[in-house]
């Protein structure tokens, strides 16, 4: 099968044999490039040490299992201790094609007991307060745990309960879903398949009525804040695949579709090719009647104003309101925070706009008031990225640095901001936004801008192993 052949399999969703498609990836001279490309950073190896100290990482994630392989590899005397209450690990980007019925669950879901060797002590509990002061916590269960050393990987906790009305079990009835849904406490992942149903039940509807859809997006900072818009558009695209079609809208608390310009411009592309697509910027949903099946947004706006002569342009006036919309299908991204265990702890930002988040520098991830503690992942409060591609770039710079501490040294090595968000735009296509403080950063010579099948492809076929069986051993 030469990559047209493969292009119309995966176009026309027929089915493309995974052992097919890795084959292909393996032997395309793209895929070897995309492996080289997207490889360990250069400051990837720390070398290995012979510094000594009790090492404690909280959680039991991406960015866990990154950091606690390096540093068992870099470490000749390693003593470490992981406290993460599950025994089971989430691929979450992994939810999206489980919503859109490309992966089974079961595909996103692997053992954490493999990546955690028997050198390690595993408390399997959840760190409850933090004594930075005192270099020590305490989990739910009341066992104290010192430290002299601390990597913290806890994430993100969603709070679904904000939204009036809602709570996470109605999520899967009446017409809601949320993709984002799981329990990473007990390892599952139930937002991927309950989003599939949804889909589904939107392409059931769509056969005798033009279905009112809405997709949402929160104004707290969001895990891969493209996942909404990912929905969006694959939903659309699972109704048009068999011309079927409904009226979507996007409200989302942002003022723009996406941060980069470059983006936001092929994204708003994408939504005309669609044609069904609404925009409702400056959008918050605050409530929900489930049963009546209405929204309640809180609209932020801003009014033309008088003209000052002055300065020569019009006072821009700002105003909110409520707003209400009725719906038949609706997908909601939650409000986001820091787990509570760091969010009211010292450990976080005490103000500002990274209030609660764990106050870590932007660049060396270490914290600015602890020194001997580092953080990785959704938890930290930087301005960039919370996706799984940020804390592949992160680990070997919280290795490097923590090692370098544990070593009397300075923390020299420096987080660029890389984050990475691929935006399905439809089966088959995706929008590979890579991008840093500075601004776009894509990992090849191709317009990012553009929806590419290749994208597709890797992220579908060569990702998920990569992250289960390099990334997560702190191979790449
Ligand atoms: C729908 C969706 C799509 C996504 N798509 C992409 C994508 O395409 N690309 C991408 O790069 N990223 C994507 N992501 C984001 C990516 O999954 C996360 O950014 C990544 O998992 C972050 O790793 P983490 O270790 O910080 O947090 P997590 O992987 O969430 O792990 C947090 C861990 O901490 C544990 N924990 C929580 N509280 C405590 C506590 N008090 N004590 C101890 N342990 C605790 C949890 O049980 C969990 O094991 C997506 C996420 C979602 C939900």
């Amino acid at each position: 099968m030469n990559h047209d052949e493969m292009m119309k399999k995966i176009k026309e969703n027929q089915g493309l044999s995974r052992r097919d498609a890795l084959r292909m990836m393996a032997l395309s001279p793209v895929a070897a490039s995309v492996l080289a490309s997207t490889g360990a950073p250069a400051t990837a190896n720390a070398s290995s040490s012979d510094a000594k100290g009790r090492v404690v990482i909280v959680g039991g994630g991406a960015g866990a299992m990154m950091v606690l392989a390096r540093l068992r590899r870099a470490l000749s005397s390693p003593e470490i201790t992981i406290i993460a209450p599950n025994d089971k690990h989430v691929y979450q980007p992994g939810q999206i094609f489980v919503a859109a019925g490309e992966y089974a669950p079961e595909d996103i879901i692997f053992d954490n007991t493999g990546y955690i060797g028997n050198d390690v002590k595993w408390i399997k509990d959840e760190a409850a307060t933090f004594d930075p002061d005192n270099n020590k916590l305490t989990t739910k269960n009341g066992t104290v745990v010192e430290y002299d050393y601390l990597i913290v990987a806890a994430g993100i906790q969603y709070h679904y309960e904000e939204i009036k009305g809602l709570t996470a079990d109605m999520i899967g009835t009446n017409g809601i879903s949320s993709v984002y849904l799981n329990d990473l406490a007990a390892g599952t992942a139930a937002g991927g398949t309950l989003t599939h149903d949804w889909f589904n039940a939107l392409h059931e509807a769509a056969k005798t009525s033009k279905p009112r859809v809405i997709c949402t997006q929160p104004s707290t900072p969001l895990k891969c804040g493209g996942a909404p818009q990912k929905i969006l558009y694959l939903s659309d695209d699972y109704l048009r695949r068999d011309k079927l079609t409904a009226d979507f809208t996007f409200a989302t608390a942002s003022d723009k579709l996406f941060s980069l310009p470059e983006i936001d411009t092929a994204l708003h592309k994408v939504q005309e090719e669609y044609g069904n697509i609404t925009n409702k910027f400056g959008h918050d949903l605050i409530a929900i009647d489930a049963q009546k099946k209405i929204a309640t947004f809180h609209h932020k706006y801003q009014v033309q104003g008088e003209f000052d002569k002055d300065l020569n342009e019009y006072d821009m006036i700002d105003k909110e309101e409520e707003v209400t919309m009725e719906y038949d299908f609706i997908h909601i991204s939650p409000p986001s925070y820091a787990v509570d265990a760091v969010a009211n702890s010292l450990l976080a930002w005490q103000k500002g706009t990274s209030k609660g988040w764990l106050d870590v520098n932007r660049e060396t991830l270490q914290h600015r008031r602890y020194k001997n503690v580092f953080g990785i992942g959704d938890v930290c409060g930087i301005p960039m990225g919370k996706t799984g591609g940020s804390a592949r770039h992160q680990g070997p710079i919280v290795v490097g640095n923590l090692i370098a501490v544990m070593e009397k040294k300075e923390p020299l090595l420096k987080f660029d901001g890389y984050t990475v968000c691929p935006l399905k735009t439809s089966y088959g296509e995706i929008i590979m936004a890579e991008f840093n403080y500075d601004g776009l950063a894509p990992s090849f010579p191709l317009d990012p801008a553009q929806p590419r099948w290749i994208w597709w492809a890797f992220d579908l076929y060569l990702l998920q192993p990569m992250y289960r069986y390099l990334m997560l051993n702190g191979l790449m």
